[in-house]
């Protein structure tokens, strides 16, 4: 950087993150039409946002003269009651990546430590590292977190320990008993953070609600997002549910109106949908299980997924991905999680899945899958 400004020395360290590329931003550079392209990309819900949502952000769209309620009063009702917890127990984030730097905030310095498994989602080590804390990467076991040597990984500077569950990119869960076990290990001064973006997906995930309801897990923070199964990614919005005294600590970081007035219109909207959340976990459920199938018969290898995308190995991913790219399939290559052999499927529609492995299976004839 050539700036003459005295930066924050840390940002020389900071990767930027690498979104999955926008559908319009493909078409200008492919000149393909917009509507030739799938995105399978960024863990969206194929399916859309709910209609419930659409209608209230609607109804929404007439008050934008106004701010909007800094305190989300009716969204965070909604949102307690639905969990079993009060508005005290919830933050909102804008989207659940401002939780995590909400997080940073809060408990990292120079002095700190975070623990981390190995392909751990990309926004904690950002946000480690921008707060000059000290990043600890715990080796995963078949590309799932190993809870016991992050357990062992902890030291008196540890201050943060993330686990997402189920995890991005990999897809993997970690075992429910396995997992209270170790929220119960991790001392009681380490915020056990829960990245929960997908636990939707889940069928029978480990629920510490009632536990953080009465005061039992002052050191656990879960968080949430409407990004993924509610299929409102485009409006931003995440949460964290905590023991009253954390979530007060982290409300003085927010801004007064992190939250806009259509996000919280719609998340309200979706809430009242649960029919939609579970035609998206059917349609999830049906993919996955066929892009499994179609790896199988060809022989691509690929982590068993709990989440709505998949991560399978098919030689040079960089390549692969820019190949799928030119014939109008977005989807992630990872050499940035240091998985360059890989890339990640997000589920789609029915149809938006055949046309994927259609493609994928053209563009492996070429050349071979290489693996
Ligand atoms: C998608 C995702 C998030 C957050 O997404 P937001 O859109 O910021 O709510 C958080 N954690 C993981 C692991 C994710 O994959």
């Amino acid at each position: 950087m050539s700036t003459p400004l005295a930066l924050n020395p840390a940002l020389e360290t900071i990767p930027n993150y690498q979104p999955g590329r926008p559908i319009e931003e493909v078409a200008r550079e492919l000149g393909l039409p917009a509507a030739e392209i799938i995105k399978l990309a960024s863990n969206e819900n194929p399916l859309g946002p709910s209609p419930r949502a659409l209608a209230a952000m609607r109804r929404a769209l007439s008050h934008a003269n106004l701010y909007p309620d800094g305190n989300a009063f009716y969204l965070k009702q909604k949102l307690a009651g639905k969990l079993g917890v009060t508005p005290a127990h919830l933050i909102l984030g804008n989207g659940s990546n401002e939780i995590i730097e909400f997080i940073g905030h809060a408990l990292l310095s120079s002095e700190a430590e975070v623990v981390v498994s190995q392909y751990c989602f990309a926004v904690y080590p950002i946000v480690t590292a921008l707060f000059n804390a000290k990043l600890v990467t715990v080796p995963a076991r078949n590309y799932g977190h190993d809870l016991e040597a992050m357990l062992a990984a902890i030291t008196p500077r540890t201050r943060v320990v993330f686990v997402a569950n189920p995890n991005n990119p990999t897809g993997t869960h970690v075992d429910r008993d396995a997992l209270l076990q170790f929220v119960n290990a991790v001392p009681k001064t380490v915020l056990v953070a829960l990245d929960e973006a997908y636990i939707e997906f889940l069928d029978n995930p480990l629920d510490l609600m009632s536990e953080i309801a009465t005061g039992l897990r002052p050191n656990a923070l879960l968080m949430r997002t409407f990004s993924k199964v509610y299929g409102l990614a485009g409006l931003r919005l995440g949460y964290g549910i905590g023991d009253p005294d954390l979530i007060a600590a982290l409300e003085k970081i927010r801004q007064p109106f992190n939250i806009n007035a259509l996000s919280q219109a719609g998340a309200i909207g979706a809430l009242d949908d649960p029919a939609h959340v579970e035609r998206t976990r059917r349609n999830n459920a049906r993919g996955l299980r066929l892009f499994a199938r179609t790896f199988r018969c060809l022989k691509l290898e690929f982590v068993p997924s709990a989440a709505n995308f998949i991560l399978v190995r098919v030689g040079d991913g960089a390549r692969v991905f820019a190949a799928m790219q030119k014939l109008g399939v977005i989807t992630r290559p990872m050499g940035g999680y240091a998985l360059p052999d890989w890339i990640r499927i997000s589920i789609g529609t029915p149809k938006e899945n055949q046309r994927c492995l259609e493609t994928l299976k053209q563009v492996l004839g070429a050349r071979g899958a290489q693996v």
